[in-house]
């Protein structure tokens, strides 16, 4: 079995060495993940700039790589250039911090799952609703139970997005499977001091999480639950058909617009 295992944390974060611990005796493991912190990067990539790759050991017979670049890069690395093979599970993780609601859009964490997803790869991603680093440990323990006893095979395109309450000396946690949430943030912006000649903002804010149904991986979390949600990459709205149905194949009157020439640059990025 061949494991890819990747953060957005950094390579040096408590959360994903606690996961290569957990998981290293399944099969080969690899960690590649940002040489440093990028949380909230999303599923940024680097076309601007080269991107580098150095050999970071990690834990005992794990091999590490840290990517100076995105998750997302660390991740298309990984599995266009440096694993033997097509990972069997790609795992990132453990994040410092829950990925709940809109949160997946911003997360590094998620979108490296993501990626692997869009990739044809099983992909988990895992986040602890702490902050410090101090249960990194135990959640890393659980992922490995959770892949043992409830882990089952998703159609392609489809990923597991793992959120695990704070850990602390209470009874376990039971899971429950949960859809996406609309936890997102208010007043995220706090003025600062203005300095050369520029204003100045820090964006934080506070989670709003009123108004949740109890199926979603929010109330789930805060409830004390482990919600286990199952992701799509597949964005497409359903229940629009009536709608937009009769728009479909819809002329566009003559000089409205005219067509480029019929051979369009499908191979280049756009920026
Ligand atoms: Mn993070």
């Amino acid at each position: 079995m061949l494991i890819l295992v990747t953060n957005d944390d950094g390579i040096d974060a408590p959360g994903i060495r606690a996961l290569a611990h957990a998981v290293r005796s399944r099969g080969e493991v690899m960690v590649v993940a940002p040489e440093g912190n990028r949380s909230a990067s999303g599923h940024a990539i680097t076309l601007t700039q080269r991107i580098s790759v150095a050999a970071r050991p990690v834990e005992p017979g794990v091999r590490g790589f840290a990517v100076g670049g995105t998750p997302v890069d660390a991740v298309k690395l990984a599995l266009e250039q440096l694993l033997p093979g097509p990972p069997d599970l790609v795992l990132s993780g453990v994040n410092h911090g829950s990925n709940l609601g809109r949160d997946v859009f911003y997360s590094g964490t998620v979108s490296a799952a993501m990626e692997a997803a869009f990739m044809g790869a099983p992909a988990v991603a895992v986040s602890l609703a702490e902050r410090g680093g101090a249960h990194m440990e135990e959640a890393a323990a659980f992922v490995a139970w959770w892949l043992d006893h409830a882990y089952r095979p998703l159609p392609r395109g489809v990923f597991y997005n793992l959120n695990l309450p704070p850990l602390g000396a209470g009874p376990p946690p039971a899971l429950r499977i949960t859809r996406l949430g609309q936890r997102h943030y208010l007043n995220e912006f706090q003025r600062q001091p203005p300095s050369g000649g520029r204003d100045w903002y820090t964006m934080a804010g506070l989670a709003d999480e009123t108004g949740e149904e109890a199926d979603t991986d929010v109330a789930a979390v805060a409830a004390g639950f482990v919600s286990v949600t199952p992701l799509s990459i597949d964005l497409t709205a359903r229940g629009t058909e009536e709608t937009l149905a009769p728009l479909d194949q819809l002329p566009v009157p003559a000089g409205a617009f005219r067509m480029a020439s019929p051979t369009p640059d499908t191979l280049s990025r756009t920026e």
